[in-house]
């Protein structure tokens, strides 16, 4: 015992209480780590206030100038200067509190913390009367009066200042005002309610009013992307829009998701979103899509870091296949639908009931009444001219292979019986493997048999003459992926189509579950209309 207790003497020699400032330093270094965060901070704490209007503005990459400027509630001169005290906040008061959380920040470390390096200046009012305070790496040096209207500026300039350990590791400005425009496009797009301004060097990055309806928002803040999601299931709620397999990306830089309109980066529902694509997307490409999934707070843990964007589920495999359901049902609305209409989201079940998809195209029995007014009007080629309200063009290739491929994966799909067997040979190694390729085989309707090293086929679908299918066996071997090869030779069938065949392909592509792309993500039609026409003859 003797020498355990001289460590423990020495240790209490040793141990001092580190100054104030270098505390909020050594926090600073967790809650704020870059520009970038300083404005996500600030920012959340205008929304927290309530405000309808937030204008950001930065210099050299925010390592210069960041000013956010709200019309939010404003402070007292009491709260003013107590905001830059370390756990100082007006959003909890108890443990219980944060069960309950509605506001983005709740430490009270994030203004506390960005003062300690740089030099802060905060400017507040509220209905009364306005204040003033300056700081110099954490330390006040000035307080008093001020003109302003009720709303909150706060100035951060040299930012590291003190810290030139940091202020070395920080990026490009190039590379912060680009995170920082990032940061401020994903929190307005969870807030169409709200008006923001982002400049730099005195260059407009974003500028979006208040009161938007919030897909106008998406399209202002990103561009345009054509399918929408509403589904809700089991007290979870999915809604969003999400870009075609035409605007697919070599990365997740094009995906936004919320939880509970919080920011969150999930590989788990980047994965599902994918996995709805099914065939329509490349191994190697990532879905573009804005994503809101409301769910009882309980279910989810979002809190879990100030600066980790991560979730974490209490179900996962629940909330995989919820997105991955809600992003495949999307490929299977009718031609066409009437945009479904609801007010710019709420964000709360009790209040918005949930339109759901029309029941009768969730499952496209053949036998339903079709009421398409549509008239085939010419046949281009490949294409099909069609009059339907306005016009449509249909690539009667890519109509064909979605038609083939569906016809294909269907328990009962259209199959021929072959007269003579088809015999292929097979490596020794794939004759072990026999089992399994027969038994993925019969998922296209492909019936087999193996005859020691020779596979005999029996059936193959409707469309594949057995000609074809040495060929498709070879790709199958080197692309390991049955579907994907299914879906290539569907494509790969070319036809000429006479007027009657094509209407009757439009037809059958009606009782298809997905209408608008081919199995590879290719559209299968476009509307066209006098713009279109004037492209074509050189007009602008
Ligand atoms: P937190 O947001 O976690 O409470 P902060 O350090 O970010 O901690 O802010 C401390 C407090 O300062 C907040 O609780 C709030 O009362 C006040 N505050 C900060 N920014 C604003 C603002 N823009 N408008 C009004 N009050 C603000
Ligand atoms: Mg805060």
């Amino acid at each position: 015992m003797g020498h355990f207790s001289d460590i423990t003497l020495n240790m209490t020699q040793r141990i001092q209480r580190l100054p104030e400032a270098v505390v909020n330093q050594i926090a600073a270094g967790e809650v704020v780590e870059n520009p970038a965060s300083i404005v996500k901070e600030l920012i959340e704490n205008s929304l927290d206030a309530g405000a309808r209007r937030i204008e950001i503005e930065i210099q050299g990459g925010g390592q210069q100038l960041i000013r956010v400027e709200d019309d939010g509630c404003g402070m007292s001169p009491e709260d003013a200067l107590l905001c830059l005290e370390r756990h100082a906040t007006s959003k909890i008061r108890a443990m219980d509190d944060l069960q309950a959380l509605s506001t983005m920040g709740f430490r009270g470390e994030a203004l506390a913390a960005i003062a300690s390096v740089s030099h802060f200046e905060l400017k507040t009012g509220n209905a009364a009367e306005a204040t003033r305070v300056m700081s110099e790496g954490g330390k006040v040096v000035s307080v008093g009066p001020c003109a302003r209207n009720q709303g909150t500026t706060i100035e951060v300039r040299s930012l590291f200042f003190n810290v030139p350990a940091r202020k070395k590791f920080q990026k490009s400005p190039f590379a912060t005002t680009a995170q920082i425009r990032r940061i401020v496009e994903t929190i307005s797009l969870a807030h169409p309610d709200v008006a923001f301004t982002l400049v730099s060097q005195r260059n407009t990055l974003l500028k979006v009013p208040s009161n938007q309806d919030w897909k106008l928002r998406i399209e202002d803040v990103l561009e345009k992307h054509p399918l929408e999601i509403c589904c809700s299931k089991d007290q979870m709620m999915i809604r969003g829009l999400v870009g075609g397999p035409e605007k697919t990306g070599p990365n997740r830089n094009g995906q936004y998701l919320f939880v509970n309109r919080r920011p969150i980066f999930s590989p788990l529902i980047s994965r599902a979103v994918k996995e709805g694509f099914g065939t329509r997307i490349g191994e190697s490409s990532h879905p573009s899509f804005v994503l809101f999934l409301e769910l009882p707070p309980d279910k989810v843990d979002v809190n879990i870091h100030p600066q980790k964007r991560e979730a974490r589920f209490q179900d996962e495999s629940k909330i995989f296949q919820f997105f991955e359901d809600a992003v495949s049902s999307v490929f299977e609305g009718p031609i066409l639908a009437k945009p479904i209409d609801f007010t710019p989201p709420s964000f709360s079940f009790a209040e918005d009931p949930l339109p759901i998809f029309p029941q009768p195209f969730r499952t496209s029995s053949p036998s339903l009444p079709f009421s398409f007014p549509e008239k085939p009007i010419a046949v281009i080629g490949k294409f099909l001219l069609l009059e339907k309200e306005g016009m449509l063009l249909v690539d009667l290739g890519a109509a064909y292979a979605r038609i083939l491929f569906e016809s294909m994966k269907k328990e009962k799909g259209e199959v021929q019986a072959l007269i003579w067997p088809l015999e292929i040979p097979l490596s020794r190694s794939e004759a072990m493997d026999g089992d399994r390729i027969s038994q993925e085989l019969l998922k296209l309707g492909i019936e087999s048999r193996l005859l020691g090293q020779i596979l005999a086929i029996d059936t193959l679908p409707a469309c594949m003459e057995a000609a074809h299918f040495s060929q498709f066996f070879t790709d199958w071997k080197s692309e390991k992926k049955l579907d994907s090869v299914a879906c290539r030779f569907c494509r790969s069938l070319k036809k000429n189509y006479s007027l009657e065949e094509a209407n009757l392909l439009w037809r059958r592509l009606q009782q298809c579950s997905d209408r608008k792309y081919d199995p590879l993500g290719n559209p299968i039609w476009s509307e066209i209309d006098e713009s279109d026409l004037e492209k074509i003859l050189g007009k602008t």
